[in-house]
């Protein structure tokens, strides 16, 4: 393969083959071979791009065998490594990956802020982004990690040229890659699609219940839409992609075995029996997101409640709900004080091949009055507000707000726009029915890193705003979360119902 370069070969072959070197001249310090080793030595740590230790090499040989007749030469090596620039090269640290049905997520995770680009190569396909100016992390030089998806092979990656990291993905039938950086910490996130979610996207193209039967998904499927026992399990997300640096082979799917049984709140009364019959097959598994969590807080009220803090304790309750009520079964990002990286909560619900994906987040203002409910999907914006509020929540300077924005009208028709403003519209108007619910501050539209790449209809919803202090003393009051957690149900039930035609009594009320 073209890119399968000397450098690619791993280090530690050189590195072998350099000790040989040494001991030959080691043993022969005064023979005829010593010069020839120490030639060689210099050649094969530039080949891995260890100027340094080449340079030190070259230099030995000159001082200590200034008859040798490799002097030219080395001196000629000595010069051309001088003019090798000394640029200050990003360190690619890991490379992680979640595999989907139809999609899979690569994270390089970098020592700073670089420069990608991307290009394709035929025969065999693959994907190529190049990295720079990057360093390779010498324990990942050369290595691979093979997929076991339609859409990937493989993923490579090798020291390209001596700032150039190239990442291969060895690709089946994709219908498209995307890839963009994020920061805080510094990592670059590379999308594959498969061409069934790019089709997916028309907006015709509704309901993965439907699309996943029949398909290699099927078994899954078969236990989801069984309402009874989906709602006596949870499955917790793997959160070691986010325990620090972690080998990219552990980011696979949990184990059936590990879902854990939950004590239901109380027996699902008969109605409820009928309304999981008309929407468990439309709706059987939802992600609900808790923003922030671990050291990340969110938002902090004026009285120091945190945004982790509520959205969790509502994200808790709403599972509650969906699971009672609606008999789907939930998936949450995070269910304690930890930190998740954004990418990894898309990755995780398009892991489950979740049918609705809610981000759970509270609003800030530097106008302390600023207060009410807003419901948000993901698509460019040029409201300003919209903007700062999608800055926030992404944890991100506005330069990558801006790469952002260009990024989602690249990918806008990609991802389930239609639906997701539907459920956006069915969210916001439950939310802001509720009373006490403040300002009906609608559904916008801003560039959310947590909500890029979801293979679901997916929104992102801010229940008030904390850093009002009415608001803030508002939703401490159990109740008033209760409430909002209610609310939020309400919406994803209408949205719901708007998918199988079923008008349920008890719903149409608040809603019409
Ligand atoms: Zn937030």
């Amino acid at each position: 393969l073209n890119e399968k370069k000397e450098a690619e070969r791993s280090r530690e072959q050189y590195l072998k083959v350099i000790s040989v070197y040494q001991r030959v001249y080691l043993i022969t310090p005064h023979t005829g071979y010593a010069d020839d080793a120490l030639l060689a030595i210099a050649h094969l740590y530039e080949a891995i791009h260890d100027y340094e230790d080449a340079t030190r090499t070259l230099t030995f040989l000159i001082r200590e065998y200034p008859s040798t007749p490799f002097k030219d030469t080395a001196e000629k090596d000595l010069n051309r490594l001088r003019g090798v620039p000394l640029q200050k090269t990003i360190a690619v640290d890991n490379i992680r990956y979640w595999e989907a049905q139809n999609s899979v997520r690569v994270v390089v995770d970098l020592g700073g802020e670089i420069h990608f680009n991307q290009g394709e190569a035929k025969g065999p396909d693959r994907v190529f982004i190049d990295i720079f100016p990057a360093r390779l992390n010498t324990a990942l030089n050369g290595k691979q990690w093979p997929v076991k998806s339609g859409l990937l092979q493989q993923i490579r990656v090798g020291q390209y040229e001596p700032s150039t990291v190239r990442v291969v993905l060895d690709v089946g039938t994709v219908g498209h890659v995307t890839s963009f950086t994020l920061r805080d910490p510094d990592r670059l996130i590379i999308d594959v699609l498969g061409q069934e979610v790019v089709a997916d996207a028309s907006p015709r193209g509704r309901g993965r219940s439907d699309s996943r039967q029949g398909g290699p998904g099927e078994g899954l499927t078969a236990t989801a839409a069984e309402p009874a026992k989906a709602a006596t399990a949870i499955k917790t997300p793997d959160r070691s992609a986010d325990a620090g640096p972690s080998p990219a082979a552990s980011q696979r799917p949990l184990p059936e075995g590990e879902a854990k049984p939950i004590t239901p709140a109380k027996a699902p009364n008969s109605g409820t029996r009928s309304l999981v019959r008309s929407l468990g097959l439309k709706l059987s598994r939802v992600v609900i997101d808790a923003g922030h969590g671990g050291y990340d807080t969110g938002s902090i009220g004026p009285a120091g409640y945190t945004e982790k803090e509520l959205v969790l304790d509502v994200a808790e309750r709403l599972r509650g709900l969906v699971q009672m009520e609606l008999g789907a079964e939930v998936v949450m990002t995070r269910s304690d004080d930890t930190f998740v990286s954004l990418e990894s909560r898309t990755a995780i619900a398009n892991q489950q091949e979740a049918d609705l994906f809610i981000s759970i987040h509270a609003n800030s203002s530097r106008m302390r009055a600023a207060r009410g409910v807003e419901t948000y999907f993901l698509n460019f914006t040029s409201s300003p507000e919209a903007l700062e509020t999608a800055s926030r929540e992404n944890a991100a300077s506005e330069r990558s707000i801006h790469e952002l924005q260009d990024l989602v009208k690249r990918i806008m028709l990609r991802d389930k726009l239609d639906e997701s403003r539907e459920l956006a519209r069915h969210i916001q108007h439950a939310m802001a029915a509720r009373k006490g619910a403040g300002t009906d501050r609608g559904v916008k539209q801003a560039p959310f890193v947590v909500l890029i790449g979801a293979n679901m209809p997916s929104i992102l919803a801010e229940i008030c705003f904390i850093s009002n202090p009415q608001e803030e003393k508002v939703v401490k009051t159990t109740a008033n979360r209760q409430a909002i957690a209610e609310a939020l149900f309400e919406g994803v039930r209408s949205y719901a119902e708007s998918l199988s035609g079923t008008k349920t009594a008890g719903t149409q009320d608040k809603i019409n």
